[in-house]
């Protein structure tokens, strides 16, 4: 585990957010700096750096994470308009917070 980290903190409660959905193998809240109208982040509970970490036995969350994106575009009325599930890997990528997440991001007008 790499501490600090903020997104684990914010797993297990010693980091304020708006958690807007919780299941056994992650949390989703909002992103501090939206770049759209809906941008929410999708953070598995176990710590994992990046893609590059992911493991055969990380399936499971990997599969949770992906159903939550949808599910969440539902939620916040985005599905049909359409939407993007975007991973950054490791600093050229442009990931911020090396804890492996899945950014929901639409809401545009077009
Ligand atoms: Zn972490």
């Amino acid at each position: 585990m790499n501490r600090p980290c903020i997104f684990c903190d914010i797993v297990d409660g010693r980091a304020p957010a708006e958690i807007v959905h919780r299941t056994e193998h992650l949390v989703v809240f909002p992103d501090i700096r939206p770049q759209a109208p809906v941008h929410l982040l999708i953070v598995p509970a176990k710590h994992i750096r990046s893609v590059n970490d992911l493991a055969p036995e990380d399936r499971p969350i990997l599969a949770d994470m992906l159903l939550a994106g949808k599910q969440m575009a539902q939620r916040f009325g985005i599905s049909a308009s359409g939407y993007k599930l975007v991973v950054n890997v490791e600093r050229g990528g442009g990931q911020v917070i090396f804890h492996l997440h899945l950014h929901l991001i639409g809401g545009w007008q077009r």
